[in-house]
């Protein structure tokens, strides 16, 4: 069973490697977008960190939501309000119980993809964080490391795509033979599910 240590875990976890990746990240960013990924979600999940460490939320949804909370009002681009809604409604889906299973977690998760699917209009192959998220949570239901790796499929079957939503999407045929920032970060963050699991909030810690 999951509690709400493992739900703080995993952003402490996703936390950590968006620091790390966070250059790579705006790397990505800089040729189909404007170059500010990385540093969004550092400021979010750095946010929400903190948060989680100075009020400790007593259930797993509780978690969600309030780290959902803190990425729509602290992160400027367009991701955090994706984010923010991918995690707010899942932490939403969760209830209020004390501990959920992992079938559950997948269903929340589905929720939240869901949500972020209406938010933003985009659907898979439209270069974005869907083509990341959406294979991760189908593949959620085998385990953590399943996820993990179709998540990261996903991020890399992104550059050959041609971006229909968000700002690679001004570049039309140019968006072409670029990986997309938000699809990594995605895996960035269904990864980290694997590091919670193992119980450390950041790897070799
Ligand atoms: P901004 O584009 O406002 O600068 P970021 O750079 O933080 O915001 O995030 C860009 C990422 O957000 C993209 O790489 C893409 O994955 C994701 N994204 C943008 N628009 C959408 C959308 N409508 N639906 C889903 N994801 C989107
Ligand atoms: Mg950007």
């Amino acid at each position: 069973m999951l509690d709400a240590e493992f739900f703080r875990r995993w952003m402490t976890a996703t936390a950590a490697s968006v620091d790390r990746e966070a250059e790579r990240l705006t790397a990505l960013d800089s040729p189909i977008g404007d170059a500010d990924h990385g540093g969004n979600l550092r400021r979010g999940f750095t946010a929400v960190r903190e948060s989680l460490e100075k009020e400790p939320p007593a259930t797993p949804g509780a978690v969600l939501t309030q780290a959902g909370r803190l990425l729509i009002s602290k992160v400027g681009g367009a991701s955090g309000p994706l984010y923010g809604t991918l995690l707010r409604r899942a932490g939403k889906t969760l209830g209020d119980a004390d501990e959920v299973d992992a079938a559950q977690l997948a269903e929340a998760l589905r929720a939240g993809l869901e949500a972020v699917k209406q938010l933003g209009g985009a659907a898979p192959g439209d270069k974005t964080m869907i083509d990341a998220l959406e294979p991760a949570v189908d593949a959620l239901g085998q385990s953590f490391a399943a996820a993990r790796s179709a998540a990261e499929e996903g991020a890399v079957a992104t550059t050959p795509m041609r971006a229909h939503k968000g700002r690679a999407s001004y570049l039309g045929e140019r968006s072409i033979g670029h990986q997309d920032p938000g699809a990594t970060s995605a895996a960035l963050l269904i990864a980290a599910l694997e590091t919670a699991a193992s119980g450390t909030g950041a790897d070799g810690e």
